[in-house]
């Protein structure tokens, strides 16, 4: 099998390999031009007399790991035009290597890929173990020099803030909202900064940009012939914030309730859990001496019927010594071992957790489920099994409702998602919630409602919502429907149309990950390099 040498390295027509040599982790290669006539670089007539021959090195992209260096064997040719001025001139190259380059054009674009994708000192070590030599300070300086790449017009302009450096200073990033494309960074979020950018693209049909402020100003005066819409991720967003206010507000009600609850009523006195089991030296009963001690207290029982040793010990599960052992005892007597042995709970204990992982904490209901399914102990023989397993007091597991850790932060999630994305566990905290305040359930009612609303792109239905939420007595969320009163044009439009700003949400999170990449020390223009090149 015979390669042209030439057409493997993918040299373009005119250039033709000579020979080439290995020293150590560098090929070089002897190149050579042969086309018969170059063109004059300044009165562009083709010129066929050589003049004189020379060399120039050249870094090439790597080759099977190894670095790669051109020699290249050039000449100068004479312009025989006699008006020409330029009587001598250097035969191009271009575009494989331009003039004066000491990288071929395909390995400074090798180089410009990895800067883009790392940062510069990452990018510099990247290269060094794919065989390319380069420096962070070329890496930057490449991705410096990289043109602005065309603005294509824009229609439907996504607008929205970043930070830059975070708390200090805040960019704005503009996004096509049509093409899902950051178009352009500017340095600040002043309106004037945006203002001055939307006039410059009077193509601009639509603005989606947060609810009233800097970006609503710069759109009325920088794009008057734009409409605005109030972009959904930012309304949803702001009702989420008044959400977790109000629910803050509702904590005292919440613990008020749940005090209520661990009072036990009256009326319906509930189910009184055996009293804890300890032993002589205070600690509290394992699982298996509380399984043994309800053993005793039932060979005592049918003992008191009436019972004989054989019949007890059927019914029990015990041996007939151990119970004529018992009876002649007279009074219990602890066993002090506390290894794991086999239990009749073992049968039951994989119904039990995956009761539990179901989000089942309430023991009497699961005592009462295995009771059911044949487990002979009590519910405080249960008890201990759990701490056993799970190595915690399932006594406070629990107790610990949502009630008790109540977060607004994160209560708050619950009321926002629909209820059937929310786990199971995630369901009755959230009823829990609601049973326990009136205000709560009136809160997740006016959310669930608002974001069925966005959701459907109900804009319409906007007023009918804002007219319930006014009759609502929760303050925060009468302050949200007041400000979408004043914004309500762009809000009715933000609902109704198909793009959101959940896009530019997305740009923000990409730009973030990229200042992550360049340490945060890039400076905007570098920053802006970055996102508008981002591969
Ligand atoms: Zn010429």
């Amino acid at each position: 099998m015979q390669i042209e040498a030439s057409s493997l390295f993918s040299l373009p027509d005119g250039l033709e390999l000579t020979s080439l040599t290995v020293v150590g982790n560098v090929l070089t290669l002897h190149v050579t031009a042969t086309a018969q006539s170059r063109p004059c670089p300044l009165c562009t007539q083709e010129a066929t007399h050589v003049r004189s021959y020379y060399t120039r090195l050249v870094a090439d992209v790597p080759c099977a790991g190894r670095r790669v260096q051109l020699i290249l064997h050039v000449r100068k040719f004479r312009c025989d035009t006699v008006s020409c001025p330029r009587k001598i001139f250097a035969e191009r190259l271009g575009p494989f290597v331009e003039a004066w380059a000491r990288k071929t054009t395909r390995l400074r674009h090798a180089i410009e890929a990895i800067g883009l994708s790392t940062c510069g000192e990452g990018g510099a070590r990247l290269a060094d173990r794919l065989a390319i030599a380069t420096s962070p300070t070329t890496i930057l300086r490449r991705i410096m020099a990289l043109p602005l790449p065309p603005g294509d017009p824009v229609t439907h302009l996504g607008i929205d803030d970043f930070a830059f450096r975070r708390g200090r200073s805040y960019g704005t990033v503009l996004v096509d909202l049509q093409r899902n494309k950051v178009i352009d960074l500017l340095p600040d979020r002043k309106a004037e900064t945006a203002k001055a950018w939307m006039r410059a693209h009077a193509e601009i049909e639509l603005v989606s940009r947060d609810r009233g402020g800097d970006y609503a100003a710069a759109a009325s005066q920088g794009a008057p012939q734009a409409a605005q819409t109030a972009d959904r991720f930012h309304l949803c967003k702001n009702l989420t914030e008044a959400v977790e206010k109000a629910l803050a507000r509702c904590r005292a009600e919440l613990r008020k309730s749940q005090k209520a609850k661990k009072k036990p009523a009256e009326d319906t006195p509930p189910e009184e859990p055996l009293p804890a089991l300890l032993t002589s030296d205070g600690r509290p009963y394992s699982a298996h001496q509380t399984e043994r001690y309800d053993c005793y207290q039932q060979v005592m029982a049918l003992r008191e019927q009436g019972a004989k040793v054989k019949e007890i010990a059927k019914r029990v599960g015990l041996g007939a010594r151990t119970v004529q052992r018992w009876l002649k005892d007279g009074a219990y007597v602890e066993t002090n071992y506390h290894h794991r042995h086999r239990s009749s709970f073992d049968r039951y204990e994989a119904y039990v957790r995956r009761r539990w992982d179901e989000g089942v904490h309430n023991i009497q209901q699961l005592w009462r489920e295995i009771k059911a399914l044949g487990y002979p102990h009590s519910d405080r023989a249960l008890r201990a099994h759990l701490e056993a397993v799970r190595g915690k007091k399932p006594a406070e597991l629990e107790e610990a409702g949502v009630l008790d850790h109540f977060s607004a932060k994160k209560a708050v999630w619950l009321f926002v998602r629909p209820f059937d994305d929310l786990l199971k566990q995630e369901q009755e905290e959230l009823l829990a919630l609601c049973q326990a305040s009136a205000q709560a359930e009136t809160i997740y009612q006016l959310v669930q409602e608002f974001f069925r609303l966005v959701r459907a792109r109900q804009g319409t239905q906007l007023d009918s919502w804002m007219s319930k939420v006014k009759t609502s007595a929760i303050p925060e969320l009468q302050r949200f429907a007041t400000g979408l009163e004043r914004d309500k044009a762009a809000v009715v439009a933000g609902l109704t149309l198909i793009h959101s700003n959940g896009q530019v949400e997305g740009q923000v999170t990409r730009i973030k990950l990229i200042k992550r990449m360049m340490f945060g020390r890039a400076g905007f223009a570098l920053l802006r390099q970055r996102v508008l090149h981002a591969l």
